[in-house]
Order: structure tokens, then C-alpha cells, then sequence
């Protein structure tokens, strides 16, 4: 059995990262066979995390690129096979300006000036990201300049009583490897409380819920109170993106 219709010939998947690594899931708990005609599979709308690259480069036999883009700006940026981010500076003006966030630190904020909507004027829209512009050339070739993203909205970070703040990637890494879980959102309610909210065929054990307790104490703050509840799905917002953090506001 296949996931594709013989007569398709597909080169480029593309879709929300969420998305695709359920789709890499199914093709790997099925073993399906997959197009040799499919070259990439572009991530796009949301944060890519490593284990779902990982996951759906073993699941489609091809390289993963992650592509920058909203609903508003489709085509901002989109990583090339040596895995740097290229701006499209056919489609879209980008800057990046320094500004003071919420929690009163600096981030550098993308302005996206959109150059091919004729109908909806876009100029230096405040897109919600941040991420630097970079000089220097790509061994790929392409005459695209590069860019990086920042890594998360400064209020996704976990906010402890002492004012220290932990980034969010910090709960990838922890939950790293614990294949049993098909997505996760942490929603943290207080500078004492955070919950995981998981889908997961299988509640996780006494040892794994004691040794994400210990490690969470340890690493961020030991009266930090770890809550774990189990869905059948996790709401997406009303775009379609899976959120992976509430923060504190
Ligand atoms: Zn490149």
C-alpha cells in the first residue's frame, strides 16, 4: 500500500510542521512506501523542532526545509540544502530593528515590507518574530542574502520568581527521544505552576513524571510545580498553528 496514487508524481511536499510529522508518523507506523520522485519536504507556519525533522526525514527519504513564511507573507525565507535561511528579496523587503520586548530586554524585531501584494498594502508589518539579517555569502550559491531567526517571542520563555528566564526550547530537549508523545503545549499559569498538556497513546510512567519533575527543579526552579494532563488533540489557534507555549502575559 502507498500514501500517493501511483499516477502522482510528487516532487515538494509542503505543510505545516505539525502536520507533517503526523503524516511522517502514519508513513512510518504503516510502512509506506514513499514517491522516489519527491526530492524535499518544505515545514512552513511553525517552529520545526529537531525530532520532528528528524522523524519526517525518516519517514519521506528526503531533506527537510524549513520555510518562513505567514498567512499574510506567504514567502518571506526558506532554508537552502546547506541549511541556511535565504530572504526572497524578489518578494519581500525585511529589516530587523532592535526594540525593547515586554519584559523590558532587547530583541531584533522583523519588519516585512511585502512587495508583490498589489491589494492589501503590507509595509514594515510588525510580523510577531524576531531574527537577524547576516552578511556573507552561502556555499550553495544562491544569490539570496541569509538571515536567521530568533529563536522564540521573548514572552514564550518560562519566567521564574527570581526573574530568571529559561528558554522555551528547554522542554524539546527535556522531552527529546520520549517517542510515545505526538505533541505537547506548556502552558505556564503562574511563577509557580506550569502545566504539559500532551497527546500521547499512553500516559507517561511514575519514573518519567518523577524524572521530568527532578530535572525541572533542578534546571529552572525547585518550587516550580509540574502539572501533566492528556488530550485527544490540542486546539490549534484560529490560523491552523500548533502553539507549543503559552507564557505568562
Ligand atoms: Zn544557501
Amino acid at each position: 500500500m502507498g500514501a500517493f496514487h501511483p499516477a502522482l508524481r510528487p516532487v515538494l511536499l509542503q505543510g505545516y510542521a505539525s502536520l507533517l510529522s503526523e503524516v511522517a508518523r502514519a508513513v512510518v507506523e504503516n510502512r509506506l512506501s514513499m514517491p522516489k520522485t519527491l526530492l524535499g519536504v518544505y515545514s512552513t507556519a511553525e517552529v520545526l523542532t529537531d525530532s520532528q525533522r528528524q522523524c519526517m526525514e525518516q519517514a519521506f527519504g528526503c531533506q527537510v526545509l524549513n520555510q518562513y513564511g505567514s498567512r499574510e507573507i506567504p514567502n518571506i525565507a526558506c532554508e537552502c540544502r546547506h541549511g541556511n535561511m535565504h530572504v526572497f528579496t524578489d518578494m519581500v523587503m525585511l529589516e530587523s530593528v532592535p526594540q525593547k520586548n515586554e519584559t523590558g530586554s532587547n530583541e531584533n524585531r522583523l519588519l516585512v515590507t511585502s512587495l508583490t501584494n498589489r491589494l492589501m498594502p503590507m509595509i514594515r508589518y510588525d510580523i510577531g518574530d524576531s531574527g537577524r539579517l547576516l552578511g556573507g555569502a552561502c556555499g550553495c550559491g544562491l544569490p539570496f542574502p541569509l538571515m536567521e531567526m530568533g529563536l522564540c517571542r521573548q514572552n514564550d520563555h518560562i519566567r521564574t520568581r527570581s526573574g530568571k528566564t529559561v528558554h522555551p526550547s528547554y522542554f524539546n530537549r527535556l522531552l527529546y527521544g520520549k517517542t510515545q508523545i505526538r505533541q505537547y503545549q506548556r502552558v505556564q499559569h503562574s511563577l509557580n505552576r506550569i502545566s504539559l498538556n500532551l497527546v500521547a497513546p499512553q500516559a507517561l510512567n511514575a519514573d518519567t513524571l518523577a524524572s521530568l519533575a527532578l530535572s525541572i527543579h533542578q534546571d529552572i526552579d525547585p518550587q516550580l510545580s509540574l502539572e501533566v494532563h492528556y488530550f485527544d488533540h490540542i486546539p490549534c489557534t484560529v490560523s491552523g498553528k500548533h502553539r507549543f507555549v503559552i507564557g505568562l502575559t
